[in-house]
Parts: C-alpha cells; sequence; structure tokens
C-alpha cells in the first residue's frame, strides 16, 4: 500500500510535537517531510532563557537531532521556508526551490515577535529573543554592552533580562502597562517582583514606552547608543531587546487564501478552512483564541495525530495554563483570572518581610485564579482544584494556607475546623480585597 504523504511547515515545537505523537501511533502510517526556515533541526524553544543566562548549552537544548529524523524515514528540510502553496494541485514550493506534493498538510509555522513603531530599528544591536540565532547574536554583543534596555515586561521581557543582568549587564526594563507581568500579577505581587528584580541588577520603568533609538556611528555601520522614551526621559543603551509581544505567522496561509483572522482559523478538530489542511501551535485560532504557552499546543499535537493516524474525530478545547517565571530564586505561579470580579470572594495573603503572596479567586464556590509569590509550593493543587472545577467551599477560609494545613485540619478532630478560622478574613466581596498582612506561611 503506497503511504500518503504527509508535510508539515514549520519544525518549531508543535510540529516536532505532532511528529513524536505521529510516531508513538503508528510510525509507518505516513511518508513524512517536514519544511523548517530555521537552518537546524528541532530545538527546545523554551530553553532559549536559560541558553542566554548561560545555565544550559546549545547541545542541551536539541530536542531532534539529523540522525534521529533519517532513522524514523523523516525528510527535514531545515533553512528551507515554504514560499507558496497551490491548493488546487495540492503542491507546495520552498525557497530553496523544492517543490512537493502533499496529501495531508500541516501548518505549525508559529509566531514571530511582535514588532514596534519607534524609530531607529536599523541600529545594531537591537534584538528579538526567538530564535537560537537572536540568542547566538544577543550572547556577542553581550561581551561589550554596558546598558542593555529589554522593551516589555512580560515572561520573554524579564527571562531576557534576566539573561542579561546576570552577565554584569546594567539592565533596565521598559515597560508600558502599569507594573510588570500585568497578565499574570496583580499590583501587589508585581511590586514583589520588581523588587527582586532590582536586587538582580535590573531596573524597571513603568508606564512608558520607547519613542526612538539613536546611534553612533562606527566601522562600515551605525550602532545603538541611546533610546529616548515617550516619557521623554532618555537612556544610555549599547544593546536592545525587543519582548513585547507575538504575532501569529499567517502570510503563507493568507496567500494561500485560507480563513485567517488573528491566527489561522481552525476548527475543533484542528481543521482549516481547506479540509487538507490541518494547523496547530501558535499560528492557529481557536474559537477566537491564540495560543503563547507550550501546554495547549502538547493537547492539540495528541488531538491531531489522533485525527490523521487514526481518523478519530476528538474535539480541542482550551484549559486554563498555569504560567511560571524561569528566573533562578524568583518563584512566581499564576493561573486563570488575575484582579476578578467585583462579586467574587477574593482571599489574600501577603508577607512583606518574606515578600510571600497568595492570592485566590472563588466565584460560585470555586478558584477561577491564583496568583502566588515567592512561595508557589501549593500551585499545582490549587491548579488542580482549579482545572477540575472542584467546590472548594468546606475548604474555606484556609485554603489559603495550603493542602498540607487544609489535609491537617481534616484528619485532626482537635483542631479547629476549617470556619473557626473565619475571624482571620473579612470574607467579603472582591473590593476591598479580604486580606491577612504579615501573616508566616
Ligand atoms: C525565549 C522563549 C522562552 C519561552 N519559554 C516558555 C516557557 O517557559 N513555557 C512555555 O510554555 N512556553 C514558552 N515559550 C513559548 C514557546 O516556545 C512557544 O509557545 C512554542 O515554541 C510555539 O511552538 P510553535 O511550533 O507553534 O512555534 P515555533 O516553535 O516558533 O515554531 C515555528 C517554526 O516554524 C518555522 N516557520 C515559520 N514559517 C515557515 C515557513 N513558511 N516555512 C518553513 N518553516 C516556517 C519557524 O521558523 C519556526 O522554526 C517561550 C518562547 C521563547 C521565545
Amino acid at each position: 500500500m503506497t503511504q500518503p504523504h504527509l508535510v508539515i511547515i514549520g519544525s518549531g515545537m508543535a510540529g516536532s510535537r505532532l511528529l513524536d505523537e505521529i510516531i508513538r501511533r503508528q510510525p509507518e502510517r505516513f511518508k513524512i517531510s517536514v519544511f523548517g526556515e530555521e537552518p537546524h533541526p528541532n530545538y527546545n524553544r523554551i530553553m532559549l532563557s536559560p541558553l542566554l543566562a548561560g545555565e544550559v548549552s546549545k547541545d542541551e537544548i536539541v530536542l531532534n537531532s539529523h540522525e534521529w529524523y533519517a532513522e524514523h524515514n523523516i525528510t527535514l528540510y531545515s533553512g528551507e521556508r515554504i514560499v507558496s502553496i497551490d491548493r488546487s494541485k495540492q503542491r507546495l514550493l520552498s525557497s530553496a526551490g523544492t517543490e512537493i506534493t502533499y496529501d495531508q498538510l500541516v501548518f505549525a509555522t508559529g509566531s514571530r515577535p511582535t514588532s514596534i513603531s519607534a524609530n531607529g530599528q536599523h541600529l545594531n544591536n537591537i534584538f528579538d529573543f526567538r530564535t537560537l540565532e537572536d540568542v547566538d547574536s544577543i550572547i556577542a554583543s553581550a561581551q561589550s554592552s554596558k546598558h542593555a534596555v529589554v522593551i516589555g515586561g512580560g515572561l520573554l521581557g524579564l527571562e531576557a533580562a534576566y539573561g542579561l543582568a546576570v552577565k554584569g549587564i546594567k539592565t533596565t526594563v521598559i515597560h508600558r502597562a502599569e507594573h510588570l507581568l500585568n497578565r499574570q500579577l496583580d499590583a501587589r505581587s508585581a511590586e514583589m517582583l520588581r523588587l527582586s528584580l532590582q536586587e538582580r541588577g535590573i531596573e524597571t520603568l513603568l508606564n512608558t514606552e520607547v519613542e526612538a533609538f539613536h546611534g553612533i556611528a562606527c566601522v562600515q555601520s551605525e550602532a545603538l547608543s541611546s533610546i529616548t522614551l515617550k516619557s521623554g526621559k532618555t537612556l544610555d543603551a549599547d544593546l536592545a531587546i525587543v519582548a513585547i509581544g507575538i504575532t501569529p505567522n499567517t502570510l503563507l496561509a493568507k496567500a494561500a487564501s485560507l480563513e485567517v483572522a488573528r491566527g489561522i482559523v481552525v476548527n475543533d478538530q484542528l481543521v482549516t478552512s481547506d479540509k487538507q489542511i490541518s494547523a496547530l501551535g501558535e499560528c492557529i485560532e481557536h474559537r477566537g483564541e491564540t495560543f503563547g504557552l507550550v501546554a495547549p499546543i502538547w493537547d492539540q499535537a495528541r488531538i491531531l495525530a489522533d485525527r490523521l493516524v487514526f481518523n478519530v474525530q476528538s474535539d480541542y478545547s482550551t484549559t486554563a495554563t498555569p504560567t511560571k517565571l524561569k528566573i533562578s530564586g524568583i518563584d512566581l505561579f499564576s493561573a486563570g483570572e488575575v484582579d476578578g470580579l467585583q462579586q467574587d470572594r477574593v482571599f489574600v495573603l501577603q508577607d512583606e518581610t518574606r515578600r510571600v503572596y497568595r492570592k485566590l479567586i472563588i466565584r460560585n464556590q470555586h478558584i477561577v485564579g491564583i496568583v502566588l509569590f515567592g512561595d508557589v509550593q501549593d500551585g499545582n493543587w490549587y491548579f488542580e482544584l482549579l482545572e477540575q472545577q472542584i467546590n472548594v467551599n468546606h475548604l474555606l477560609p484556609t485554603l489559603l494556607f495550603g493542602q498540607a494545613f487544609c489535609s491537617s485540619l481534616q484528619q485532626t478532630t482537635d483542631t479547629p475546623s476549617c470556619e473557626s478560622a473565619d475571624h482571620f478574613f473579612s470574607d467579603t466581596e472582591n473590593q476591598p480585597h479580604s486580606a491577612l498582612t504579615g501573616a508566616t506561611l
């Protein structure tokens, strides 16, 4: 029997996870070809942050070598970008001139860093933080850098800032919002984070944006020397990283007249507007949502592999994903909502001295938001309660003290009941938050 030809565009995290899932199910089901624009086999993109910080080596972040592809009879066209698709002939053309036909096509083209609108971006030493090449260039430039600026105070921006600060470079993060990690933390926990970063040599400028990059002439080019902010302030800077967000890579899909909104639109089975073409990862839009973390992509890869290999049609649905920051010594855990609604019950435990913060948002007796800073050991337990939509009413308000405390209360009959701890909390609706300030965990 001839094998149908499966072609995957993109050999990043999503494309390679899909390969793993297919191989695990039925390695001989398809003849497989993979096109990857980057000039090497796939690597663990998540580990670019520890690579920049000097905590791992390049070899340690490789996921699959060229030999691995050969062993599994998968043809990898690395360094080849697909430039056009003829859907009527089910044919692709690559930047190297390779022409290939497919029976099933998968888009796993990921996303690219969102660009900013400031002047002067042609200058040397302004980088994105997305690929191995970016990290190589940043590391080379960092060797002679004294003042670095990172634009964007989200997870990526802060990890980039840390990677520079550990090299002894004075580093400043410029963030447009009122506080750092504004999608993961509330104002109080973000302030704890700001202080912890400051101790690591990272300064933060909030509520501001870059107006322009300025340079000085050097051999054959112009190098970055300073940055002006919209607030009017000027900062010395000889290295800048732009990490303000990501934009799904949809141009190829658009050119092939597939339905595209913010991402390539897929249905619950991850099929695009052409039934021979599927898509997964950061390039897609599913029910109005786009993606920026690997956990949902792993679910997508399983569902897509089941359909492609066994024709099993299961529906993909988005679930909450916890986020963490990969900066050693700074523990935070966030999932679900950060601020909640007016009618929610919000339990907060805050210890300024130890820089520990816990916040749980409860709606209709279920956890809908978790923000932990400084002590995250109960993060996974809270997340299970959130994910499985467990009714937590019987655990309130001591839920805030964590799993060990709650189970010890349940096991010991002569200890106070959960309810007896009620006096610690003003069990009010959101605003003002019920708070236990200065408590020790
Ligand atoms: C520094 C960094 C740290 C991160 N840390 C975390 C973390 O801690 N936790 C977490 O969950 N997520 C993290 N992420 C996000 C995570 O890496 C992404 O969610 C994941 O890589 C998305 O996978 P993807 O395959 O959709 O996209 P990508 O991994 O970007 O892969 C897409 C690939 O497709 C290629 N491509 C695009 N167009 C074409 C074309 N036309 N032809 C051929 N090839 C093409 C691209 O070159 C790229 O190699 C991090 C990301 C970065 C950059």
